[in-house]
C-alpha cells in the first residue's frame, strides 16, 4: 500500500485539513512554505493520467476552497497550485496530489519557467498534434 493510501487508512498520521467521501487534504511533511497542503483522491489513482475526469471536477472544488481558506487563514494573496505527474516531473508518490503552496515574500521557494521561443512551424505542429481525435 502506498504512503498516501496508509493515510487514508489511518495507518500512518498526518495533519488533516480537509475530508469528505472521496477527498483528503493534509500537511506536506515537508513544509516548502508554511501552509504546504496535498489535496488527494482517497482511491489509489498513480497521476493525471490515471484520474478519472469525473474525479477531477470534486477535487478541483476543494482545492478552490482550500485556496481561500489558506488566503485568509495564513494572510497571504499567493499561491502556487502544483502537480507532478512521472518520474520526469518530480513525482515522489506515485498517489495523485495537488500541492497547495501558500506564497509570501521572500520565502525562498522558486518555481521557474524557461523562456523557450518556437517557431511558426513548430508551434502549428503541436497545435495540430493536440487538436487531433
Ligand atoms: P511529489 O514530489 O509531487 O510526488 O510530492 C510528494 C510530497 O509528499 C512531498 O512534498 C513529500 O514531502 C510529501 N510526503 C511524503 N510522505 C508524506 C507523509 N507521510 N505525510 C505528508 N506528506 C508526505
Ligand atoms: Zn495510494
Amino acid at each position: 500500500m502506498c504512503v498516501f493510501c496508509k493515510i487514508v487508512q489511518g495507518e500512518i498520521p498526518a495533519y488533516k485539513v480537509y475530508e469528505d467521501d472521496d477527498i483528503l487534504a493534509f500537511l506536506d511533511i515537508s513544509q516548502a512554505t508554511p501552509g504546504h497542503t496535498l489535496v488527494i483522491p482517497k482511491e489509489h489513482c498513480e497521476n493525471i493520467f490515471a484520474l478519472e475526469e469525473n474525479k477531477a471536477a470534486n477535487l478541483m472544488k476543494v482545492v478552490t476552497r482550500l485556496s481561500k481558506k489558506l488566503k485568509v487563514a495564513l494572510n497571504i494573496d499567493a499561491l502556487n497550485i502544483l502537480n507532478n505527474s512521472g518520474q520526469l516531473a518530480g513525482q515522489t508518490v506515485n498517489h495523485f496530489h495537488i500541492h497547495l503552496l501558500p506564497r509570501s515574500e521572500n520565502d525562498g521557494l522558486i518555481i521557474k519557467f524557461s523562456s523557450n521561443k518556437l517557431s511558426e512551424t513548430e508551434l502549428k505542429g503541436l497545435q495540430k498534434k493536440l487538436k487531433e481525435g
